[in-house]
């Protein structure tokens, strides 16, 4: 069975709410979504269904939280994995995980009685890369055309209606064979989020933390560029550790001024070479 590193067997509850910034992403995610919520019209205009979309951008600002935002909206099962979980030594298992991961989302949809399913594939690139530029594992490959395979034969007419939405930071590593049409049809690019975005993030997120009088998130919004969503979701953590530890009640400005140092030397530890 497929060892998905976090699968949901039923509509997540994440919504476009829940995301702070990313306007554009949101609204052209909104807009493609549009197609699996009015398949049928879709069907009768004989338009080519929508089957993929790819998410781009960064780590950490939220293409996961966007893809349960969609199978919110659209009342789909939720069904996730990483391309790297794809990748083994022997041939031919990658090929049987992927076929394994969207017989399992129908199963799933039709259990809960659900007529739509979204299979997300964080990591695309590690199973999507340039098909013969892993010199001479062949296992790349065809884990790569099973998975063009399954969405090929994905029709408007089955009885669960599969949408793939892909997620990477490496486009520019991508086969093409995936961006084609009937495949990842629409590309959202996710990008860090900018001062607004990151005011945005950031109430979210303290949305339910108790805040001192002097608290000022403008100015964390302003001190914290290049902040992903998930660094700021981490500071505002941290603040409210920092108050936990001088017995406070209320986190104040200066937890969160001093939660940033920690973040950014946190980021500075952890930094992983780049893939
Ligand atoms: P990766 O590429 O590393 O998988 P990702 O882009 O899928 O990252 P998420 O997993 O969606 O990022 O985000 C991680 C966490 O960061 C979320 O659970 C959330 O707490 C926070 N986060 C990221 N972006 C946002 C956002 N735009 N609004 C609110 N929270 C966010």
């Amino acid at each position: 069975n497929i060892k998905a590193k976090k699968s949901y067997t039923s509509i997540p509850k994440v919504t476009f709410n829940d995301i702070g910034g990313q306007e554009t992403a949101k609204k052209e995610l909104m807009e493609a979504l549009d197609f699996i919520k009015d398949a049928e019209k879709i069907k009768r205009l004989g338009i080519r269904p929508l089957k993929g979309i790819l998410l781009t951008g960064p780590p950490g600002t939220g293409k996961t939280l966007m893809a349960k935002a969609a199978a919110n909206l659209t009342g789909s099962v939720f069904i996730s994995a990483s391309g790297s979980e794809f990748i083994e030594m022997y041939a031919g298992v990658g090929a049987k995980r992927v076929r394994q991961l969207f017989s399992r989302a129908r199963e799933i949809a039709r259990r809960t009685n659900v007529n739509n399913a979204i299979i997300f594939i964080d990591e695309i690139e590690v199973l999507g890369g340039k098909r013969g530029s892993h010199s001479g594992h062949m296992e790349y490959d065809q884990t790569l055309n099973q998975l063009l395979v399954e969405m090929d034969g994905l029709s408007i007419d089955d009885e669960v209606r599969i949408l793939v939405i892909g997620a990477t930071n490496r486009i520019d590593i991508l086969d093409p064979a995936i961006l084609r049409p009937g495949r990842f049809d629409r590309v959202v690019k996710v990008d860090l989020p900018d001062k607004e975005g990151r005011l945005h993030i950031l109430k979210i997120h303290t949305a339910n933390k108790p805040l001192a009088d002097d608290v000022n998130l403008e100015q964390i919004a302003r001190e914290t560029f290049g902040f992903s969503g998930a660094h700021l979701e981490s500071l505002t953590n941290e603040a409210a550790i920092l108050a936990w530890r001088e017995n406070q009640t209320r986190i104040s400005q200066k937890h969160f001024l001093e939660a940033i140092d920690k973040v950014m030397m946190g980021e500075k530890l952890n930094r992983k070479p780049q893939k």
